[in-house]
């Protein structure tokens, strides 16, 4: 857990006054898109209001709050950048996801290792949503363990030449850039042999592949490297230092995903879409089984959100959240599938017909349902976060790791 446990509900003066300006701002700059229906749409005819809408936050210094000015961020703090995601939350706004990883993830390693013609070159253009940004790091055989990465990395004069292939890279078949870890140096145990680097996505050899997933999306990528140069000058960290970089980087994507929603029932989807079904010609709000099942939930909603508490509190006295972060995701994770699978049910045998374009049209809670198991795995499989409660939470002794003091080229696998 995080020193500070103690939790706060209420704004400082300071945030308060932070909050009304940023309602301000989004009451006078959110008109234009209050009436359209970014549901329907496909990425394609999305992706232009995205990006007017990050260009427009940027102009305001909202696109990356806790980043220095100089660097065309706010310059303010983790805790200004949450309340702009609550009061933004409020509106009928495009998709920011397009954005997410490069703003969550790259942004802040770009900020902490790149050189500063980089940073003045790429970080305006990621900040304004000219630019989308992947992450490359998951491989067919690493994933929860990073440290297996096999993507070869080899020196070559000035350049490095890289072999190998990603999967499941998030926006990789939009992105201009991605953030990747490689394997520089097999002969040293997995975690010291690792170099990072940041990649121009167009390089020649770079072959992306979307994945067609379970709800007609392809949101994420396979991404095959062949013989891509990469330029030393875009290495990110020191030679061998990938593991450490890497980590940097996933402390920031736990960051930002302390600003998660607080899932479907506090948000009055769920209750909304129960008062519009009926049961045996009754409202299925009337039906008992119903009404336990929402009380379930309620009670599940109330204990996330005073685990939110604690991570606001965190970030308000200027510290990051520890394993608040892994208890939050692991619970609103699979509460999320609960809710919108007994949605599905409901609908009965339209919770289960999807055809081609009809994806479109289905209801929000069908969506999120194809959605949920994938939501269980990203950023920390179930498993995983609740090793980390264990070990952080209940002291339990870690995990044994055989393979820690092994070259990597020893390791069986
Ligand atoms: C929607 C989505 C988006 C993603 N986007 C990206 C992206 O943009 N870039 C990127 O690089 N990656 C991305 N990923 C990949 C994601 O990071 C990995 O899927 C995740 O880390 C799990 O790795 P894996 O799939 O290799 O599963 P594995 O690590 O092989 O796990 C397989 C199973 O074994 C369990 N397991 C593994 N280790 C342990 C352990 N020590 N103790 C107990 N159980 C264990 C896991 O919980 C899981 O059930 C994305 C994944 C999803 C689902």
């Amino acid at each position: 857990m995080s020193e500070n446990t103690a939790m706060n509900f209420n704004d400082s003066p300071e945030e308060l006054a932070y909050r009304e300006h940023v309602c301000q701002w989004l009451q006078e700059n959110t008109d234009e898109y209050r009436d359209i229906d970014f549901q329907s749409m496909t990425e394609h005819e999305e992706l232009p209001y995205s990006r007017r809408w990050q260009a427009a936050k940027a102009a305001a210094g909202f696109a990356a709050i806790p980043l220095a000015s100089e660097l065309g961020g706010g310059g303010g703090t983790a805790m200004q950048s949450i309340i702009f995601s609550q009061e933004e939350a409020k509106y009928n706004l495009p998709f920011y996801g397009y954005f997410s990883i490069g703003l969550g993830m790259a942004m802040p390693t770009m900020a902490t290792f790149a050189n500063e013609t980089f940073k003045k070159q790429l970080l305006p253009k990621l900040l304004s949503g000219e630019h989308i940004w992947c992450q490359l790091f998951s491989e067919p055989s690493a994933g929860s363990d990073l440290g297996n990465v096999r993507t070869r990395a080899i020196k070559d004069s000035d350049d490095w030449v890289v072999n190998g292939q990603k999967v499941w890279t998030t926006q990789g078949h939009l992105s201009d850039y991605g953030i990747i870890v490689t394997r520089s140096d097999p002969s040293v145990p997995k975690h010291k042999g690792l170099t990072f680097f940041f990649l121009d996505m167009k390089s020649a050899g770079v072959d992306v592949r979307p994945i067609k997933q379970i709800n007609g999306e392809s949101e994420f990528n396979e991404v095959y490297l062949t013989d891509v140069r990469i330029p030393d000058s875009q290495r990110l960290g020191n030679e061998g230092d990938g593991w450490k970089v890497a980590l940097t980087t996933l402390m920031f994507e736990r960051q930002a995903g302390s600003e998660h929603s607080l899932g479907l029932l506090e948000e009055g989807d769920v209750m909304d879409f129960l008062s519009s079904i009926t049961l045996d010609g009754k409202p299925a709000l009337d039906d008992s089984y119903v009404r336990g099942k929402l009380a379930d939930w309620y009670v599940k909603m109330r204990g996330l959100r005073y685990i939110l508490y604690r991570r606001l509190t965190a970030h308000s006295s200027g510290s990051v959240p520890g394993a608040e972060a892994a208890m939050g995701k692991l619970v609103e994770a699979q509460a999320t599938l609960d809710m919108t699978r007994f949605c599905m049910d409901l609908l009965d045998l339209n919770g289960i017909a999807i055809t081609g374009s009809a994806f479109k049209a289905l209801p929000k809670q069908v969506k999120t349902y194809l959605k949920s198991p994938g939501i269980r795995i990203a950023g920390g499989t179930d498993e995983i976060l609740r090793n980390t409660i264990a070990e952080r939470v209940l002291g339990l002794p870690q995990e044994i790791r055989t393979d820690k003091h092994v070259p990597f080229s020893d390791v069986k696998g």
